[in-house]
């Protein structure tokens, strides 16, 4: 007999692979605000976030401080392994 197609679960899974989803924040102001992404640096370098969690690969982004212009360049770790 013909096979029904395998329901696929729908995982729990976020839109984005980003481990680390912590704002990030500017290193002379303090403050959240900050120019859009720019100059986006992936790594694949697997590991071990600070917070215990495991990661495949190292995002860098640069972005500019809205308040004060401090440039900077945030790291993000994601997990893109395919399990
Ligand atoms: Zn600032």
């Amino acid at each position: 007999m013909p096979k029904k197609s395998v329901k696929k679960e729908a995982a729990p899974r976020p839109a984005s692979p980003q481990v680390q989803a912590a704002k990030t924040r500017c290193p002379a102001c303090g403050s959240t605000d900050r120019e859009s992404y720019s100059g986006t640096v992936v790594q694949e370098f697997g590991g071990i976030t600070p917070d215990g969690k495991p990661h495949t690969h190292i995002v860098r982004r640069r972005t500019v401080c809205r308040a004060c212009g401090q440039c900077r360049v945030d790291r993000f770790y994601e997990n893109r392994a395919t399990q």
